[in-house]
C-alpha cells in the first residue's frame, strides 16, 4: 500500500472545507458506534421513507429494462415531467432543452458554478447559507460575497445589502428559499425587491435553489424566476431528496437558459454521465401522480416546529426564530460565549458550543459557523417526537451547567 503525503494533495482539495453537516453525522456515527446513545440532529434528511408508489415505479422500471446509461441531461420523460411541474406549481416557462437532471441538487449547483465562474468571478451567497454552497463556489474558482441577515431580521436580506455587494465581477446571487438552515421563507414582495435589484445588472444571474418547495408553511411556494424582469437570467435548481424523502436516490434538476444548461450538460458528460435511469422513471412518476405523501410530511414536519419552537424558548439564553419551512431551527446561542463549561472550556463560539452539546449531551447539531453564522447553531427536527423532546430535555441540562 502506497502512502500519500497530504501535501502531495491539490492545492483545490487542501483549500477546500469539508462539509460541516456530513462532517458532524459522522462524528454522531462514530460516537453510537462505540456505544454512547447519541441523538443526531446534524443531518438534514427526511427521517420519512419514500412513499411506496414512488419505489413501486423504480421497481417496475427496472423490470422494464431501465438499466443502462441515459442522455446526460437526463430521460426525455422525466425531463417533460419537470416541464409540466416548473409551469403547474412555479408559473416557469422551460423548454425541454432547458431542464438538465443531475445526480442531486448538490450537482445541479456544482454543475451551473463550474459552467459560469472564471477565476475570481464573484457569487454574492445571501447568509446564513447552505454549507456547500461557498465550497462549490470555490472550487469553480469564483470568491464568496457573503451578505448577511440575523434573527432579527429573521435571516432575510435585504435588496439594498445585495445592491450595495454587486461589483463589476459579480456573477451570481446564491440562495435558498425555504433556507437552509434558518427556514426562513422569502415573501413574493421580498423577493420581487431582490429581482429588481438584479435586473438593474446586466451579467448578473440568480441560483434560486427551491429544494425546499414541498415544505413550505407559508401557503404558497413563490420562484423568483417567474418575475419577468429576471426569468431569462434566473436558474431555478431543486430535487426530490426533501419533498419526497428520496435522499439516497441522488437526483436533482434545474432550469435555466438554454446555453447554460448546455453547458451544464457538457460538464456533467465528462464527470458522471446521466443520473440513474430507473431513479428517472419513478422520479418522473412522482412528479406527475398523487402529491399526497409529502403534503403529510410537511403537516408532520410543521407540527414538529411548533413543539420545537416550544421546547428551545424555554431554555434561557436561546433564542428562537419562527421557520417558514425546510425541516430545521436556527437558534442564536450568543447569550451562552463567554461562560464555562463544567470541563473549564470557555464556550467562545458556536463550534465549541455544537462540541460540547455533543461530548456532554450527546446531542449532534451543526455549528453555526458552518452557515456563516457563528451566534447560532442548527438543529434538523426531521427527527421523531420523542427524541426532539429528549434532545430538548439534554440540551436545557446542559446549558444549565454552563456557569
Ligand atoms: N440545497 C440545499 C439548500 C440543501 O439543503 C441540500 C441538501 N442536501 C441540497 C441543495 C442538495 O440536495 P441533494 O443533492 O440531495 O439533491
Ligand atoms: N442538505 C442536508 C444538510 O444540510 C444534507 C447534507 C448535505 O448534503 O449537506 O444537512
Amino acid at each position: 500500500m502506497s502512502i500519500v503525503s497530504p501535501q502531495l494533495l491539490s492545492q483545490r482539495i487542501q483549500q477546500m472545507e469539508e462539509s460541516a453537516t456530513i462532517k458532524m453525522a459522522q462524528m454522531a456515527r462514530d460516537l453510537a458506534a462505540k456505544g454512547h446513545d447519541v441523538i443526531s440532529l446534524s443531518l438534514g434528511e427526511p427521517d420519512f421513507d419514500t412513499p411506496e408508489h414512488i419505489k413501486e415505479a423504480a421497481k417496475k422500471a427496472l423490470d422494464e429494462g431501465f438499466t443502462k446509461y441515459t442522455p446526460v441531461p437526463g430521460l426525455v420523460e422525466l425531463r417533460k415531467a419537470i416541464q409540466t411541474k416548473f409551469k403547474r406549481d412555479n408559473d416557469l416557462d422551460f423548454e425541454v432543452n432547458q431542464i438538465v437532471v443531475s445526480n442531486g441538487a448538490k450537482q445541479s449547483i456544482a454543475n451551473i458554478c463550474m459552467s459560469l465562474l472564471d477565476e475570481g468571478d464573484e457569487v454574492i451567497i445571501l447568509a446564513p447559507f447552505w454549507v456547500s454552497y461557498s465550497a462549490i463556489v470555490e472550487l469553480a474558482g469564483g470568491k464568496p460575497v457573503l451578505v448577511s441577515a440575523g434573527i432579527e431580521d429573521d435571516y432575510k436580506v435585504r435588496p439594498e445589502q445585495v445592491a450595495n455587494a454587486i461589483t463589476d465581477r459579480t456573477k451570481i446571487v446564491l440562495f435558498s428559499s425555504p433556507c437552509n438552515p434558518t427556514g426562513s421563507v422569502y415573501t413574493a414582495d421580498e423577493l420581487k425587491g431582490l429581482a429588481d435589484v438584479v435586473a438593474q445588472h446586466e451579467g448578473v444571474h440568480i441560483i434560486s435553489d427551491e429544494i425546499y418547495e414541498y415544505i413550505n408553511f407559508t401557503g404558497k411556494h413563490v420562484s423568483i424566476g417567474a418575475f419577468e424582469n429576471v426569468k431569462d437570467r434566473t436558474i431555478t435548481v431543486n430535487g426530490f431528496s426533501k419533498g419526497f424523502a428520496m435522499t439516497g436516490w441522488r437526483l436533482g434538476y434545474l432550469g435555466a437558459p438554454a446555453s447554460i444548461a448546455k453547458a451544464c450538460a457538457k460538464i456533467q458528460g465528462q464527470f458522471t454521465s446521466g443520473a440513474t435511469a430507473f431513479g428517472q422513471k419513478a422520479a418522473a412518476h412522482a412528479l406527475l401522480s398523487d402529491m399526497s405523501p409529502s403534503y403529510k410530511m410537511r403537516e408532520a414536519f410543521l407540527q414538529r416546529r411548533d413543539m420545537v419552537i416550544d421546547l428551545l424558548s424555554a431554555i434561557p439564553g436561546m433564542k428562537v426564530n419562527q421557520p417558514q419551512g425546510a425541516f430545521y431551527i436556527f437558534p442564536d446561542i450568543s447569550a451562552y460565549f463567554g461562560k464555562t463549561t463544567p470541563q473549564g472550556t470557555i464556550i467562545q463560539s458556536s463550534d465549541d458550543f455544537c462540541e460540547y452539546l455533543l461530548n456532554q449531551a450527546y446531542v449532534a447539531t451543526v455549528t453555526g459557523s458552518a452557515f456563516g453564522a457563528d451566534k447560532c447553531f442548527r438543529i434538523s427536527y426531521a427527527a421523531s417526537e420523542e427524541e426532539l423532546r429528549e434532545s430538548a430535555k439534554r440540551i436545557a441540562a446542559a446549558v444549565a451547567d454552563l456557569t
